[in-house]
């Protein structure tokens, strides 16, 4: 399956798109060299080099010269764009007036198969970032930045009110707060096995969503490996936001030691997400379905762990989310040849998104 704007990706100039003029690739770094002492400022991190030197190795053989210009994008943090996930539960009118005015748009279109009306986030082709709001008590946050490819996962999953969800890998709560803008659900259960990680997921709901509602959301600090056999058969929607490598963060790790344990433990991860599916297709119901997604380019992460768990199931099937993809090509761009029921999301420049890969799979009724 190929998309247009994926393919107009590999035509197009990164830094022409970006509206900066187009040199040859030698001048291209030096601009980006440039542009980036400019901007870099308060922004500044290191890359560590190890993992540089792993991805290059790993993503060189998997992508090809793709990821030489991914590889661009990820190193620069100048030009990481943050979209504004409006928060439904604090409407402000001057809020999404002020962001016209500095040029956000809505990043998602009426033509996607799954579009609630309260779910609205801005997004603008430039980089830099709005001012971040602090958590206030008492108050809600008016609004969420967030990387505009961590809501796809939550479009795909396409949650309605009164459906029983669970999230299974919850903190810090992006997802969830963003599933809450989509839907009512009518069970939300939030799980999250790292206990810190659980109470800053916590303060994430307590700074977006009405005590009314926190309520109704069932947090837990379960293994979600467990959650299958806990809560058999209970859940409409499930989504698996999985631990993974975590490209974006892993390149500027600061400790060199940690980085170095976290390469080598990283094989490990694909056999952690497996098990995490197969806990999820448990706790569906029959017809339920799950989405699965992971912020890494990773085959072994993403596609592997699907192609297993699809030869492994039979009672699981592929569903096409090829439609989402072609509704939101003009701000995303995506890894060209996948299959119709997943999609990987390439950061680029002026729509550097992602990384993110999707999947959703349905748990078929038994006769
Ligand atoms: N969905 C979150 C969001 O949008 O903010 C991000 C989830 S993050 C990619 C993956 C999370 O899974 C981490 O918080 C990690 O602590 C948690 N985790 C790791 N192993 C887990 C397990 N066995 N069961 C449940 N959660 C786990």
């Amino acid at each position: 399956m190929r998309f247009p704007r994926a393919a107009a990706w590999v035509l197009l100039p990164p830094l022409q798109r970006a509206g900066v003029a187009f040199t040859p690739r030698r001048a291209a770094a030096g601009a980006l060299e440039e542009l980036g002492n400019k901007t870099e400022g308060k922004h500044q991190k290191q890359i560590c080099q190890i993992v540089l030197d792993h991805f290059e190795k790993q993503y060189t053989t998997e992508l090809g010269d793709t990821w030489t210009r991914i590889r661009d994008v990820l190193m620069h943090p100048w030009c990481w764009q943050y979209a504004i996930l409006l928060n439904k539960f604090s409407q402000s009118a001057e809020l999404e007036s002020a962001l016209r005015v500095k040029g956000y748009h809505p990043a998602f279109q009426e033509s996607l198969p799954y579009l609630p009306s309260s779910f609205r986030c801005y997004i603008r082709r430039t980089h830099g970032r709005f001012p971040a709001q602090k958590h206030q008590a008492g108050k809600l946050k008016e609004y969420f930045l967030l990387n505009a490819a961590s809501l796809l996962p939550v479009l795909a999953l396409e949650v309605k009110d009164g459906e029983d969800v669970l999230d299974l890998c919850a903190a810090p709560g992006g997802k969830s707060v963003a599933v809450l803008q989509c839907a009512y659900p009518g069970q939300f259960h939030l799980n999250e096995s790292d206990v810190l990680r659980s109470r800053w997921l916590k303060q994430t709901i307590e700074s977006f969503i009405p005590y009314p509602f926190i309520n109704l959301i069932m947090f837990s600090t379960l293994d979600g490996r467990q959650i299958g056999d806990l809560k058999p058969e209970l859940y409409d929607k499930v989504l698996v936001d999985a631990p993974c490598s975590n490209d974006r963060s892993w390149l500027f790790s600061s400790d060199i030691q940690q980085a170095t344990l976290r390469l080598r433990q990283r094989k490990e991860l694909s056999s952690l997400q497996f098990q995490l599916l197969r806990s999820a297709i448990r706790a569906l119901r029959p017809g339920g379905s799950l989405v699965y997604s992971t912020c890494t380019l990773s085959k072994a992460e993403n596609s592997d762990v699907i192609n297993l768990i699809l030869n492994s199931f039979t009672n699981v099937t592929p569903v096409d989310i090829s439609g989402m993809a072609k509704a939101v090509s003009w701000e995303f761009a995506f890894l060209g040849g996948m299959q119709q029921h997943e999609l990987l999301v390439l950061p680029e420049y002026g729509r550097a998104w992602g990384p993110m890969y999707i999947a959703k799979l349905k748990k078929m009724k038994t006769i």
